[in-house]
């Protein structure tokens, strides 16, 4: 569904302020340009990194993303005329639609908002006819989220600009319908959960199946540690198809299994599951499920007891999991992790759905360029594109700048 090439799209601001100043001010800007005076509010959501936890939301498990301080900015005000009116820095010009609209009406970027308008009334609430502007330094198509991210910040700005009384933990299921029904991508809740659960300095641990959550201490500063994100730039290939195939696998091993979902298989249980499924890729495919859904809580409670350094290892279990049992990694991303932890990352792994995007690195706060370095030199070996790095913090969810 990108319909908005990653070249057009503002590249990550390494160090963007967590104010989001240029990026509401371009938002208030673009709102000013197309429809003439000042927006009613301001209102953000972030993009996200997955700490660990992949494929696992669609699989009733667990997941454990933060939010970014990138964020999608909606600058959004009532419209004159009952109709919606969205337009983008990427997109300048407004597209219109009614209160009515249904999924196939609109296409495009546009659809990732006409979807929440529907999802809303499909939920049973009534949105306010709006004209939106969206600004974002959130990547595109870079696995760091920014379809959830945009989805939340237009719905967070509805709901509000509306007085809707949507309750917090009804919301991500809202914007995921969206992006399912309306868009048509077959994604989890984990994006739309980080984008709008998330907390400053807080990792979200999010239980995929009942939605519940526990906010993680994850201060990385306070352990001399830092999370070094790695943008593979690596061209996305097939990853609709490919995200659909995993979807359909894992539903197959489920039913075979006879569990409603692969969260429903432990570790102690896996080797008879294994000999139960037979074939070669369905047991790669639940191995992988497995295994890191235990991730996820040992991680989780490593992170509890204060451990940060401890979880390198199952980062970096994690990828070769991801590669060798899911194999969902692509050359770039296998070397973005393996050339981190070349220059001393204590761990490294692909992060978000797969197929190119970005690497993390769990590192020293003080190794941060030269890891960097590191990896832009083994990929400048290779002859990839170059890689852009930059150090993420954990920052707050979907709110109201002003
Ligand atoms: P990701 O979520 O990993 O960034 P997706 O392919 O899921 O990648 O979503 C990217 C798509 O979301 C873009 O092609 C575009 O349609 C839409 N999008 C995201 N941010 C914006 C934006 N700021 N303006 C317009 N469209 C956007
Ligand atoms: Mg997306």
């Amino acid at each position: 569904m990108s319909d908005i090439s990653a070249e057009a799209a503002a590249s990550p601001k390494a160090g963007a302020s967590p104010e989001a100043g240029g990026i509401a001010a371009e938002a208030a800007a673009a709102f000013a340009e197309a429809y003439g005076g000042q927006p009613a509010g301001l209102w953000a959501a972030p993009g996200r990194v997955n700490l660990i936890g992949e494929h696992t939301d669609y699989n009733d498990g667990f997941v454990l993303p933060f939010a970014l301080p990138q964020r999608t900015v909606a600058a959004a005000g009532p419209s004159p005329d009952g109709t919606f009116s969205i337009c983008s820095t990427l997109a300048p010009e407004p597209v219109t639609f009614g209160l009515e609209t249904a999924p196939g009406e609109v296409t495009g970027w546009g659809a990732y908002v006409a979807g929440v308008v529907w999802a809303l009334r499909d939920a049973g609430f009534e949105p306010p006819a709006a004209r939106l502007a969206i600004a974002s330094d959130v990547p595109l198509g870079s696995g760091l989220s920014s379809s959830a991210a945009l989805e939340s910040a237009v719905l967070t700005a509805l709901v509000e600009l509306g007085g809707l009384d949507v309750p917090l933990e009804r919301r991500p299921a809202i914007a995921q319908r969206a992006e399912n029904l309306y868009v048509g991508a077959p994604t989890g809740i984990l994006d739309q959960s980080a984008s709008i659960r998330c907390e400053a300095g807080k990792a979200l641990f999010l239980d995929c199946r009942s939605y519940a959550v526990e906010q993680i201490p994850f201060d990385l500063a306070a352990a001399g540690l830092a999370i070094l994100v790695i943008n593979s730039n690596a061209p996305h290939q097939h990853v609709d198809g490919e995200y659909g195939a995993r979807r359909k696998s894992c539903e197959e091993s489920a039913a075979i299994l006879g569990v409603p979902a692969l969260r429903d298989v432990g570790v102690p249980e896996l080797p008879a599951a294994l000999d139960r499924l037979g074939d070669e890729v369905l047991r790669k495919r639940t191995r992988h499920i497995v295994t890191e859904n235990q991730r996820v809580l040992d991680t989780v409670e490593l992170l509890r007891a204060g451990r940060v350094r401890e979880i390198g290892p199952l980062l970096t279990a994690s990828h070769a999991s991801m590669r060798d049992d899911f194999e969902i990694t692509v050359a770039q991303v296998d070397v973005g992790v393996e050339s981190a932890l070349a220059a001393g990352a204590h761990g490294a792994r692909m992060t978000g759905g797969g197929f190119g995007g970005c690497v993390l690195a769990l590192i020293d706060a003080d190794r941060a360029e030269a890891t960097a370095a590191a990896v832009a030199g083994a990929y400048a070996e290779r002859g990839f594109a170059a890689p852009t790095s930059w150090v993420a913090t954990a920052g707050p969810g979907a709110g109201r700048l002003r």
